[in-house]
């Protein structure tokens, strides 16, 4: 079986600035994915350049099999691809419900507000509240929710776990898992390592701008010593 998403030589630039060379990846339908690395690896540009919000690459990307490479970025969203920045970017002069309200729903499947708000119940209470009245963990739901709002197939997470309560970093956790019982298909940026195994059924790990490995998540505790070298801790 072919894989949903599907990128492979991905080699991407700022600039004359070269960050990604060579990227290959690939998410089964379903499956939740965590990349991990240490810092400036290129884990935020995987993302933004699977996105299309970085246009200075090169490589293959295949959603269900179709050609991402050529689609403008306006139109990433109607494939199915959803990002969830790291800095989320919610609206912060608008209510919860407003922000929910705001994104067009732009592929079938998407998510109901009664759906969002059994999801994230603590956002049912906080609907009439400003962005800027927000905890952080409140603003990374309202994020995710603003998302799944728009029927995603594949969500793209820019680790959503920074700087939150532990907590909060919880319930996200808890909001992932009913997710992927729900079949959604999620590459997760983490630097939270005890959170996201919790979660993945598989990890890459990356360095220099490229995945250096990929295995399951059964294996985490014999790639300890892989693992605490490529990361530096
Ligand atoms: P972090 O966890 O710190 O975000 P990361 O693994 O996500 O790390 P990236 O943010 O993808 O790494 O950065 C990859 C490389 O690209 C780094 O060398 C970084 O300095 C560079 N880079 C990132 N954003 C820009 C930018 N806007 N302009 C120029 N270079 C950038």
């Amino acid at each position: 079986m072919a894989a949903l998403l599907e990128v492979s030589g991905l080699e991407a630039w700022y600039g004359e600035s070269q960050a990604l060379y060579g990227v290959d990846l690939h998410v089964n339908e379903g499956e939740m994915i965590t990349i991990l690395g240490r810092n400036g690896v290129g884990k935020t540009t995987t993302l933004r350049t699977i996105m299309g919000i970085i246009r200075k690459r090169k490589g293959t990307i295949k959603l269900g099999g179709k050609d991402l490479m050529s689609v403008p970025l306006h139109r990433t969203a109607r494939y199915g691809m959803g990002f969830v920045p790291e800095e989320r970017g919610i609206f912060a002069t608008l209510t919860v419900e407003e922000n929910l309200k705001l994104p067009p729903v732009v592929a079938s499947g998407g998510m109901s507000l009664d759906e969002i708000y059994e999801l994230f119940p603590n956002l049912l209470e906080r609907r009439n509240s400003p962005g800027t009245k927000l905890s952080g963990g409140e603003q990374q739901m309202l994020a995710m929710a603003r998302i799944l709002r728009t029927g995603v197939k594949v969500l793209l997470l820019d680790e959503p776990t920074e700087g939150l309560a532990p907590v909060i970093v919880q319930r996200i956790g808890e909001v992932l898992l009913k997710l992927k019982e729900r079949g959604m298909t999620v590459v997760l940026v983490e630097q939270n390592f005890r959170f996201a195994r919790k979660i993945a059924d598989r990890f890459y790990l990356m360095d220099h701008g490229q995945m250096v490995s990929d295995f399951p998540v059964h294996e985490l505790s014999d790639r300890m010593d892989e693992l605490n070298k490529v990361l530096g801790v």
